[in-house]
């Protein structure tokens, strides 16, 4: 994963903006130098950098945040599979189960949640290995503005397939409401 998607991460899970200090801490990268160069390549195309109130530390510095969304128009309907729309939905499902699963994670960039739930031997390491390719697919569609491959399309629909029925496990064991899906 680079420190990039780190970040982007770091950034979509937040809601608001952050801070370099709040991102280096959230993504887990080692050097403040290495968050702020990444963060200040990030400044035209992806973010804005501008004094204000950050959502993590509150405090008022300099602040990171996400232009509206990073989709970009792409050539096939919206939703189509492949599509970072088609990502997204699986993707809000996964973090509606996580944040069931562990609530105080809420707010931390989704693969460093994901293995850090499957490292603390919460998550069934092959579900964490399905979400973690399924995300990591995401970001390059997201954030790099890959086309998928017609055989890149077959295995991610195979994940998927993996993922709802992970979701559909996880359901009804942790539905105690009774209520459907
Ligand atoms: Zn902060």
């Amino acid at each position: 994963m680079t420190n990039r998607e780190r970040v982007l991460e770091a950034l979509e899970a937040s809601g608001g903006g952050l801070c370099d200090e709040c991102i280096t801490k959230l993504t887990g990268i080692s050097r403040h130098q290495t968050v702020q160069q990444v963060c200040a390549r990030l400044a035209n195309e992806y973010t804005s950098r501008e004094h204000t109130a950050c959502s993590g530390c509150g405090k008022n510095v300099l602040v990171n945040k996400l232009h509206r969304k990073t989709e970009r128009p792409l050539p096939i309907p919206l939703l189509a599979d492949g599509t970072q729309s088609w990502f997204d939905e699986m993707r809000a499902q996964l973090v509606r189960a996580l944040n069931q699963l562990d609530p105080q994670g809420k707010g931390e960039p989704f693969s460093r949640r994901v293995a850090s739930l499957r490292d603390e031997g919460r998550l069934q390491r092959n579900a964490a290995s399905w979400m973690l390719t399924w995300t990591s697919l995401r970001n390059i569609v997201a954030f790099e503005g890959h086309v998928l491959t017609a055989r890149e399309l077959e295995i991610v629909r195979l994940v998927r397939d993996e993922l709802t029925a992970w979701l559909t496990g996880f359901a009804s064991e942790n539905d105690t409401h009774g209520h459907q899906t």
